[in-house]
């Protein structure tokens, strides 16, 4: 049994403390611990804009936490709880995230404390834009020193005010799109990064029960078919993931947990459904076909297979991690688990599969995207056609064949369509998307399995991660 802390630590003193706890387990030096663990700046702004007759003043953050690697990349946050200790935090998991699943970035994040449900759509705009200036015209926006993306509270919406903003700042720079991802597809989007974290979290899960050995760390067998799951948060990437793992995969949605309370279904909830009530209703009160829990959270605590965190952080804590009974849980969210809630489940043989894996699918998307602004050509457009007719020249080689043998025998018509077909643009997404999320796991289990100090996924993630950041420091002469 390892020391559970008596006080709730901050997220950043949270993130502090697993970092702390997987650096003791490295020969790095301490120089370079320390080069690694801080922030290298956080910047706070405070503009007003004119708004319903007066002026309103706003204050946003942008943190880079390391520029080992540039450009610095992580999302841009609307909510009112957004401070620099949080901001800060959310970098440094991004400098892990990137340097996990070898997107070659250094971490950055961004907020805006703001309750965007409050503005209008002509509002919000005058606002991202004045926010997106004081940033470009600081080099906190920029295609080669800085990225945003979307996070909590932001969308594809945002994401096209701000490169054109910045666009509009730059106009002779040709790589203006690159300066920010998880644009809409007709703003040099990508196609698949809108889902991209869901999608990621299922993948993750997938290549989880590839290796027995590890989902028998969790007291479960078999495959993702008919598991139950519980998913806090049905925003953009708890309904992804939801979605998918209960159309694709055979998981059965049990409990969806939201702001105004949970639904839980035994048999399974339909996540289309709910989340079409959601946008009608405001929330799940007085959705049918499910029992209501007024109080949310306590649905965390209900008896599943698999629990996915995809709201907030610090959802599990000091005060309910005793009575999580989900032998498996996936960080979609950053930071859901404190790091007292992690030592509680660590000893009661939980096993976490860590945000900074489990939701990495979004920033590795929109590398993807910025590759595709850099390189100003959609991805597949040059080899599709061809590789359709490389594709159709065995086809029709396999039918002369079969009809110099009397026919005997005959390709099936959905084996002929899906050969045919060249990859488009979302397929080598989900591909590239797939094999990222493959190989990451692989160099975490590998530490995990690999060595007898490290007893869990998120130890093994930092310690591969910042394995590589402190080799690029190295490289760099440090
Ligand atoms: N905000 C997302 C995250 O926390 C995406 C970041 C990005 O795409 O740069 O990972």
């Amino acid at each position: 049994m390892s020391a559970t802390p008596t006080h709730e630590p901050s997220f950043r003193e949270s993130v502090d403390l697993m970092f702390t706890r997987a650096v003791a387990l490295m020969d790095l030096s301490p120089g370079l611990e320390e080069k690694i663990r801080v922030c290298n700046a956080t910047y706070t702004v405070r503009f007003g804009v004119r708004l319903r007759g007066g002026i309103q003043t706003f204050t946003g953050y942008r943190s880079v936490h390391s520029e080992h690697m540039e450009p610095v990349k992580g999302g841009i946050r609307y909510a009112l709880g957004v401070n620099q200790d949080e901001v800060e935090a959310l970098a440094a998991l991004m400098t892990y995230k990137c340097a996990l699943v070898e997107a070659p970035f250094g971490g950055s994040k961004g907020g805006l404390r703001i309750d965007p449900r409050q503005y209008e759509e002509h509002e919000l705009e005058l606002i991202t834009r004045r926010f997106a200036y004081e940033l470009a015209k600081r080099d906190l926006i920029h295609p080669s020193q800085n990225v945003p993306a979307p996070d909590m509270g932001t969308g594809e919406r945002e994401m096209a005010w701000i490169a054109d903003q910045y666009a509009r700042m730059n106009t002779t720079d040709i790589n203006a799109r690159a300066c920010v991802t998880g644009k809409p597809l007709n703003a040099g989007g990508i196609a698949g990064r809108v889902e991209a974290t869901g999608r990621g979290v299922q993948y993750a899960l997938q290549e989880f029960f590839r290796h027995p050995e590890d989902v028998a760390k969790t007291g479960l067998s078999g495959s993702l078919d008919g598991k139950r799951v519980i998913v806090q948060g049905l925003g953009n990437v708890g309904y992804h993931a939801a979605k998918f793992l209960s159309e694709e995969d055979g998981c059965r949605v049990t409990g969806i947990i939201e702001h105004d309370g949970a639904l839980f279904n035994e048999k399974g909830l339909n996540v289309e459904a709910v989340r079409h009530w959601i946008i009608k209703h405001g929330g799940v009160a007085n959705y049918p076909d499910a029992t209501h829990h007024a109080k949310g959270a306590k649905v965390l605590e209900e008896v599943c297979d698999i629990l996915i965190p995809a709201a907030l952080e610090g959802v599990i804590h000091l005060g309910n991690a005793h009575n999580i009974k989900a032998p498996l849980v996936i960080e979609a969210a950053n930071g859901p688990i404190t790091a007292g809630a992690d030592e509680i489940l660590r000893d009661k043989g939980t096993v976490i599969i860590p945000d900074m894996y489990a939701n990495a699918g979004g920033v590795t998307v929109s590398y993807f995207e910025w590759v595709k602004n850099l390189s100003h050509i959609r991805f597949g457009r040059m080899q599709r056609r061809q590789e359709e007719s490389r594709h159709q020249l065995v086809v029709d080689e396999l039918e002369r064949i079969s009809d110099s043998l009397g026919k005997t025998w005959s390709l099936s018509p959905d084996f002929k369509q899906k050969y045919l077909r060249g990859a488009g643009e979302l397929e080598l997404v989900r591909s590239g998307l797939d094999d990222t999320m493959r190989i990451a796991y692989q160099s975490m289990r590998e530490v995990w399995h690999g060595r007898a100090d490290v007893t869990d996924l998120r130890t093994a993630a930092y310690l591969v991660s910042i394995g590589k950041v402190a080799a690029s420091y190295r490289a760099k002469g440090l």
